[in-house]
């Protein structure tokens, strides 16, 4: 799959991108064997252009990482929930990490095998509590005491066992952006060790229920290990001390959170963070849950735009691009860097380097992809495309503006598939009437 890239590109970061299924081979980019021209032809643009290939080899590594203990890599569903990645991922043996009964509906729907289904979120409602068990999900992660009341309740009157892992808060800090820091006790999520305690405590005494694991999910895009370390060691004392109880704790759910590298920052790998997480996990004998969704689907996916115009005001240079801030919102909340590259390079001499702000259709100073980048002059009709934007890209897209969602398309090897329709204006109004009152 990986061509020499032959290119002597006049921007280094390039490099970088040939580390995954897109490279560009004589100044054209491809995804695996297919040119991403050939797949815009067809389907227009802005697309979702993912790798079958690369999503499953970042799959393999997590999953080998972890290959001398028991565990279950389970694919966080809300980086990315395209039924056909879900299926290629169920295929080859992953279970997934949902948030909603919207997610049930479509992991179940993709395939997943309910008992590879774990079910976390701070705020189910009873329906979707009820819609989980009946389904046949075995790891509901819970997050507060009311909650825990309410799924007694539910066991009682559908009259089947659940098996319930509290979420530990270890008040821990991931080091990384405030809006996806989540394990410190200032944030809504989990429980501190003294709640979860109690909490068991009470268990004890409702029938059905029965505690069977510990979890947690610090963070995402973390790019250090000490936090997830230290964080582990505060579940393993607790399963230590569980067990003492007479509670027969059987997994531990590591949650998701592992960074992927988008401009300059170094992650670990799977590997490094399995090596760092196993001595404290083996002594344990517990089968190992962990949520990767990022380190799964981020690097193995494109949005592909076209340029509209380009044009300048006082100093500014700006390239107006199809897509925008409702199809990719990641630069806008969280001031996140994405590559953007366009997707035939030239050696023209001739052709101006400029420095661009590259801006969507929207009417919203947030809605851009990228600030004063060094890119050769654009030209209306010219295609550029998003890097790392498999992640948190479409599954956070919106209708704002009544902007129809782009299409998604799956490549494998030579082939392609639009794996979602490019929504119509129809689409757009699906459920709405007209009343006059
Ligand atoms: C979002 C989330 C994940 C996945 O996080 P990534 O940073 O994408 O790996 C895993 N577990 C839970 C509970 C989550 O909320």
């Amino acid at each position: 799959m990986r061509k020499e890239n032959r290119v002597s590109c006049r921007n280094p970061v390039f490099l970088f991108y040939t580390m995954t299924a897109f490279h560009f081979l004589d100044q054209i980019l491809y995804v695996e064997d297919v040119p991403i021209r050939d797949i815009v032809a067809q389907v227009g643009t802005p697309v979702y252009i993912y790798s079958a290939q690369q999503i499953l080899e970042n799959f393999h590594q997590f999953d080998q990482a972890f290959q001398s203990i028991p565990h279950l890599t389970c694919y966080a569903v809300k980086a990315n929930s395209n039924l056909s990645l879900l299926a290629l991922l169920a295929q080859a043996g992953a279970g997934v990490d949902i948030g909603s009964g919207g997610e049930l509906y479509r992991a179940l729907k993709a395939g997943i095998a309910p008992e590879k289904i774990t079910y976390s979120g701070v705020g189910k409602t009873e329906q979707e509590l009820v819609e989980a068990l009946q389904a046949g999900v075995q790891r509901i992660n819970i997050e507060s005491s009311q909650e825990f009341e309410l799924i007694c309740k539910i066991a009682r009157e559908l009259n089947t066992p659940v098996y319930l892992s509290p979420r530990i808060n270890p008040d821990i800090d991931a080091q990384t952006h405030p809006y996806i820091v989540t394990g410190l006790k200032e944030n809504k999520f989990g429980m501190s060790v003294e709640q979860a305690r109690t909490l068991c405590r009470h268990a004890r005494e409702c029938s059905g229920v029965h505690i069977t694991g510990v979890s947690m999910h610090i963070g995402s895009q973390m790019t250090l290990l000490a936090p997830l370390i230290e964080a582990t060691e505060v579940l393993a004392s607790f399963i230590q001390e569980l067990r003492q109880d007479g509670f027969q704790i059987e997994t531990i759910d590591l949650g998701g959170g592992l960074g992927i590298r988008y401009h300059q920052e170094t992650a670990p790998t799977p590997e490094e963070y399995g090596s760092a997480l196993l001595p404290i996990l083996q002594p344990l004998r517990c089968r190992v849950i962990v949520e990767p969704g990022r380190a799964i689907v981020g690097n193995a996916g494109i949005l592909v735009m076209k340029v509209l115009y380009t044009k300048q005001n006082a100093s500014k240079y700006f390239t107006i691009v199809d897509a925008a801030m409702t199809d990719c919102i990641r630069p806008a909340l969280y001031h996140a860097y994405h590559e953007v590259l366009p997707v035939h390079q030239t050696h023209d001499a001739s052709v101006p380097m400029v420095t661009a702000d590259i801006v969507g259709q929207v009417c919203e100073s947030a809605d851009f992809f990228g600030k004063n980048r060094q890119l050769p002059q654009p030209q209306p009709g010219d295609l550029l495309a998003l890097f790392t934007a498999g992640a948190y890209g479409f599954s956070m897209a919106s209708h704002y503006n009544s902007r129809p969602n782009a299409a998604e398309v799956l490549v494998h090897k030579g082939d392609f598939r639009i794996v979602r329709q490019r929504e119509t204006y129809a689409d757009l109004i699906r459920g709405e009437d007209i009343h006059l009152l």
